[in-house]
């Protein structure tokens, strides 16, 4: 068997799509799986746009996941080039040997007049078909209209006789006639290719075996296979794999603003809103690009794994069984088969992703975590460029001590009373009114509690919360007494780590100057 050689050909749009990376995805596996190549083929046709900077946050989010390309962009390969704009020549070539061969024709009827024969067949409610008035054209007078420059389109010559059909590897056997196809346009005036023909073309001059896409693309496959058939090349197999639905629904996940807006209010697909509402603005995020979780960059910045995400897109309209969730890169490749592909629309799930997540952050080590965790915190200017061997430690202990807390890189950040210097901790002042000045005892008892921990032989949490229960029955005080006014004052917060970590982590030093800072507070507050 000929090595098999899959590919993803993305319009350089500006953004990956999250549905688009789970079909990259596909590709990739079936690729791996077989020991065959992945390409990647740019369909840059549309040249309105800047090319190079909309196809940069597509390739970031391929490296970003680890899935490389044997072929394509930044590598070249054999069969390039990889970006469709670079190839007319291949397009003009592959025509003329159609128009040559007489399987395709040059159409002269006006666009307005197509448009008519289209409203005609809708009034008759018949389908429409090209009327094909340029094939009763003798020579001279196409050779004239021509010379003379008269606007024109080629179209493929459909023999509407036939049938055609494909056994697509998900979708089964799919059947058209050919009685209902019209010639579809195959090149414009200008010389450029329409999608189907450039596709067909280079999936052909790239050997691709393999053609894993959208299902949306299946009735495009028809028009396909008629060029590949009037080429004479090898038709390739077809792979139509659901598309990816928004969260509890049926509905295709679209990046459209209106749906956007829709999304938020999604009470499952909220949840990775909300992380980006929290997220986000303690960032430097350095892009004018708003990041929603239908993009593959939103799971970057939000602290998530790849290997969750590659988790998360291969469960989607893929398992292995009904009951293995958690699943390697490795193992999947190893288990991927196109076979094990439902039909039905995967919806993308907000909660196994996140349960992804913390599986795979779970099989971190504590300095996999530093290493993940590092560029949040620095990129919320929580900890500079250049940092002690102290700052360091502090961040080891402080990934420790939240434990399965930490769940997202980015749940670092919310443990920031932990990195920032005892003068420039914030308070949050709903909860400094509530557990510091509102019960009249508070002050007073937070000082008392000072001098014991002044004292405290041992600065660990096991022997603090020890000596701190002797303390507060030997003083008659309920837990309540103490604890939230306590926590408010050395971390700022109504919550957090268990309050006896937390004071571990601060150190008696930081711990004793945070609860002088808030008695201080608290009496300038008192009195005014
Ligand atoms: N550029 C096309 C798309 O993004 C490729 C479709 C195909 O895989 O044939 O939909």
């Amino acid at each position: 068997m000929s090595t098999v050689r899959t590919r993803f050909a993305p319009s350089p749009t500006g953004y990956m799509h999250i549905g688009g990376m789970r079909t990259a995805l596909f590709n990739w596996l079936w690729a791996r799986h077989n020991g065959g190549k992945f390409i990647l083929r740019i369909d840059d046709t549309d040249r309105a746009r800047n090319v190079e900077d909309a196809l940069e946050p597509i390739l970031e989010a391929f490296k970003w996941l680890g899935l490389d390309w044997d072929e394509g962009p930044e590598i070249g390969g054999d069969y390039g080039p990889y970006f469709q704009s670079e190839r007319s020549d291949f397009y003009i070539e592959a025509v003329q040997k159609l128009l040559d061969a007489g399987l395709a024709y040059h159409d002269f009827d006006p666009p307005e007049l197509v448009q008519q024969d289209r409203e005609a067949a809708e009034n008759e409610k018949r389908p429409f078909l090209n009327v094909r008035r340029s094939l009763e054209l003798s020579d001279s007078e196409k050779k004239q209209y021509l010379e003379e420059g008269r606007p024109s389109v080629i179209r493929l010559l459909v023999d509407r006789s036939q049938k055609v059909s494909v056994d697509d590897h998900i979708r089964g056997h799919v059947e058209w006639d050919c009685g209902l196809i019209p010639d579809p346009v195959i090149m414009r005036g200008d010389q450029t290719p329409l999608y189907n023909f450039a596709t067909v073309v280079d999936d052909a001059a790239m050997k691709i075996t393999h053609v894993i896409r959208a299902e949306e693309h299946l009735t495009n496959t028809a028009v396909q296979v008629l060029i590949y058939q009037a080429l004479g090349y090898d038709v390739p197999e077809f792979a139509h794999i659901p598309f990816v639905a928004a969260p509890g629904t049926k509905e295709k996940l679209s990046k459209r603003d209106k749906k956007i807006e829709k999304y938020k209010k999604n009470p499952q697909f909220k949840k990775l809103f909300d992380i980006a509402d929290n997220v986000f603005p303690k960032l430097n995020l350095g892009s004018s690009v708003t990041l929603n979780p239908v993009m593959v960059a939103y799971y970057r910045e939000a602290g998530f794994l790849p290997e969750a995400i590659i988790n998360g897109l291969s469960r989607l309209g893929w398992s292995l069984d009904d009951k293995t969730e958690n699943m390697s890169r490795e193992f999947v490749i190893e288990n991927f088969t196109l076979d094990r592909v439902v039909k039905a629309s995967a919806g993308l799930d907000p909660d196994k992703l996140l349960s992804y997540q913390e599986h795979w952050m779970e099989q971190l080590s504590t300095d996999e975590k530093y290493d993940f965790c590092l560029p949040f915190l620095q990129r919320a200017g929580l900890v500079g460029e250049d940092f002690s061997a102290e700052q360091r430690d502090q961040i080891v202990r402080l990934i420790e001590a939240s434990g399965d807390r930490l769940k997202l890189a980015s749940d670092i950040l919310a443990f920031d009373e932990f990195l920032v210097s005892d003068d420039s901790l914030t308070y949050d002042e709903k909860a400094f009114k509530k557990r510091l000045l509102k019960p009249e005892r508070a002050v007073e008892i937070l000082r008392d509690y000072r001098a014991v921990l002044a004292d405290s032989n041992d600065f660990t949490a096991a022997a603090l919360e020890s000596e701190f229960k002797s303390w507060m029955e030997a003083n008659n005080l309920g837990f309540g007494d103490i604890i939230h006014s306590l926590r408010v004052a050395t971390t700022g917060k109504a919550s957090g780590l268990g309050m006896f970590e937390a004071l571990e982590l601060l150190g008696r030093e930081s711990s004793l100057a945070r609860i002088d800072r808030a008695i201080e507070k608290a009496e300038s507050e008192k009195s005014e």
